[in-house]
């Protein structure tokens, strides 16, 4: 049926096209060569805050450029019409200044329509504000930590290759810090999540404040943070190193529980820098340099390092050692050496503690700082403890049938406390190699306790029911409450050798041992000093009515066969 046929006329159809025009919700309109409106829609009206009579009034017509405030925008409209009638339809997003609904985002499709009487262009404005806000917030969140709201890791590896480019382009340095609190994760798993995060953003606040708009400071996951600095020299990298250092060091308050005096807790951080270029040229080499040099601080003990060549060795070193370490388990590489301990009041041999080593084929005789640490990274760590215990268990054996009948302790790692079956296993161990469990020691520090407390005292309450007795070692170090270990079938705490070291020049921690050992003994357990270097400290220790010692004033770690004849020429007793 036609128009004609069913009584309808053209200007039906008109009409109908005008409200099909006006119902758009895309703001569409006709613009001369001038760039002037000729025809608009109802939502161009609404977002220009004119009447189609005003707008294309023939002689105050107002030509679109009008409303697109940037310069840019304007020279992409312009780009965009010379295109649309030269080449066809034109697809862009720029910006309209509207009086009743602000500057809208909006995406423009400019076409060209063939009339006689000269250039004109159909345009589609959409309203893409919205959506534009939506995809720069995931943008943001992409590249965000939602913790702290710093720039995440990814963020930074994008800025860096800008500061390289830019650098490079320049002829400028710039300096790329590491930092990584030093004692967050005790805090953390001993105060719960909720207080670390609240300490992680008092930090990234007080990395903030130091930055200022000179630096950007990035969160690359876990308590590591970064801070970048264009156009740096080494002076102002180790200035702002030094200034994060000592920010670190002040003490952060956080509150307990809701309500509760806030406590003060201190950080500290360690810190590596790598420059561009002398350190790396990319940004893959620059972040990784700033690690080794982390890690060099770390390893040395003295804050901040810059990177330099032969750290990586190391750093390679470790890795390398990763992947061997699996088969010096399997191929028994690994030997222990064992430490006297000493009963202060008998002077007897009381105890030795298992200390690996490891008898690498090429490096020689590795101490555990060199791998242990890495094991517990890994989860190699629970194989590596259940060769320990494997080996010390058959050496007690051998010690009981010389008549010796020594206790030889041995460390847990945390990765071990959590592996279910290491109660059962070890206990079957025992029976199968006719140890008595009274002959073990397990050795677990605090904080490994308190990752998983509940854990840790199913796994250690298993074996103490069977007669193996626990201590606590490196006590002092971590951060356990009383109330807590009361609760765990403890039997010996170890006082941290960094207290009884300098015991003797520190009244401090003088204090700090005298009172873990009236502590200790309150709550009936026997007390260990470890690290007794001097005879002034084992005479101290005696007169604290400390139990037993440790220490290079006994004797270093040393090979099984010679723990006899040791104990023959020194004047304590079997
Ligand atoms: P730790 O359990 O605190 O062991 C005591 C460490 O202090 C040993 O270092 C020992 O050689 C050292 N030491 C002993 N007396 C003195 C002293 O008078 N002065 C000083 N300055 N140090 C002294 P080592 O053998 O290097 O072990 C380091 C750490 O490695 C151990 O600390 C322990 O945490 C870990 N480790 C060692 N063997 C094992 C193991 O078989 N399994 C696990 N999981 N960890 C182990
Ligand atoms: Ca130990
Ligand atoms: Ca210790």
């Amino acid at each position: 049926m036609t128009a004609i046929d069913s009584g309808l006329d053209g200007a039906f159809y008109l009409e109908l096209l005008r409200a099909y025009f006006d119902s758009a919700n895309d703001a569409i309109f006709v613009l001369c060569d001038e760039r002037k409106f000729l025809v608009c829609n109802r939502i161009t009206q609404d977002w220009l805050g004119a009447s189609e009579a005003d707008l294309t009034r023939h002689n105050f017509r107002l030509p679109i450029t009008q409303f697109l405030h940037a310069a840019a925008d304007r020279q992409c409209f312009e780009q965009a019409f010379e295109a649309a009638l030269t080449a066809g339809p034109q697809r862009f997003e720029c910006h309209i200044a509207t009086p009743m609904r602000g500057l809208l985002r909006v995406e423009m499709n400019i076409s060209r329509v063939d009339v006689a009487v000269g250039d004109m262009v159909i345009v589609v404005a959409r309203d893409v504000s919205r959506l534009h806000e939506q995809q720069v917030a995931l943008q943001h969140q992409a590249m965000h930590d939602t913790l702290t709201g710093l720039p995440n890791r990814q963020f930074l590896q994008q800025r860096l290759e800008q500061a390289i480019a830019q650098a490079r382009r320049d002829g400028q340095t710039l300096a790329l810090i590491t930092l990584d609190l030093d004692r967050f994760k005790d805090i953390n798993n001993t105060l719960g999540h909720d207080i670390g995060d609240r300490m992680l953003m008092q930090v990234a606040l007080r990395l903030r404040g130091l930055a200022g708009d000179t630096a950007l400071v990035a969160r690359e996951g876990g308590d590591e943070f970064a801070v970048l600095i264009a156009n740096a020299t080494q002076v102002h990298a180790q200035q702002m190193a030094r200034r994060i250092l000592t920010a670190m060091e002040r003490p952060f308050e956080v509150e307990l529980n809701d309500g509760a005096a806030p406590q003060a807790f201190t950080l500290g951080a360690t810190i590596g820098i790598a420059m561009f270029p002398e350190h790396g040229g990319d940004v893959r080499s620059l972040i990784q340099r700033a690690d080794v040099a982390m890690y060099q601080a770390k390893r040395l003990n003295n804050g901040l390092a810059f990177y330099a060549p032969g750290q990586d060795q190391h750093t390679s070193d470790r890795l390398g050692l990763l992947g061997e370490l699996r088969r010096a388990i399997a191929e028994n590489e690994l030997v222990l050496h064992y430490q006297p301990v000493i009963d202060i009041a008998s002077r007897r041999l009381v105890a030795v503690e298992a200390l690996v080593r490891w008898n690498h084929p090429s490096r020689g005789l590795l101490g555990p700082d060199n791998f242990v640490p890495l094991a517990e990274h890994t989860g190699v760590i629970r194989a590596l403890d259940r060769w320990v215990i494997h080996a010390a268990v058959r050496r007690s054996k051998d010690w009981a049938a010389q008549g010796l009948p020594l206790v030889v302790s041995v460390n847990l790692s945390v990765g071990s406390l959590h592996d279910t079956q290491i109660a059962p296993w070890l206990i079957d161990l025992l029976r199968a190699n006719t140890v008595t469990p009274q002959h073990l020691q397990v050795e677990v520090t605090e904080s490994a306790m308190m990752v998983e407390p509940t854990r840790a005292i199913d796994v250690l309450t298993q074996l103490a029911d069977r007669g193996v007795s626990i201590a606590v070692d490196d006590f002092g170090t971590g951060y356990s409450s009383l109330a807590y270990l009361k609760r765990l079938p403890l039997h010996k705490i170890k006082i941290d050798k960094s207290f009884v070291i300098n015991m003797s020049e520190s009244d401090d921690d003088t204090t700090i041992v005298h009172s873990t050992i009236e502590l200790a003994h309150n709550l009936n357990f026997g007390v260990v000093a470890e690290g007794v270097e001097t005879a002034q400290s084992w005479a101290l220790l005696k007169a604290l009515r400390c139990d037993a010692a440790q220490g290079w004033h006994i004797a270093k770690a040393m090979p099984a066969e010679q723990l006899v004849p040791w104990l023959k020429a020194s004047d304590w007793k079997s």
